[in-house]
């Protein structure tokens, strides 16, 4: 019985650089749920006590020591 194996050149340019590009998009690591304190403007957690300033809903929630 003959085994009929052949190998074949893998095509370089099978996917496209933009394919390519494409589909690792969607890799990138992100960080979720930030979104800006509307009292400081720092980037914090969303639905959470702004860590920086204490306020959460324009109440001041926590004392914060301002010593910068
Ligand atoms: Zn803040």
């Amino acid at each position: 019985m003959k085994l009929n194996i052949q190998l074949f050149a893998v095509p370089d340019h099978r996917v496209s650089k933009t394919r390519k590009r494409k589909r690792r998009s969607h890799m990138a690591l992100e960080v979720p749920g930030m979104v800006k304190c509307p009292n400081c403007g720092e980037m914090i957690k969303a639905h959470r006590v702004c860590p920086k300033c204490g306020y959460y809903k324009g109440e001041a929630k926590l004392e914060v020591n301002e010593e910068e």
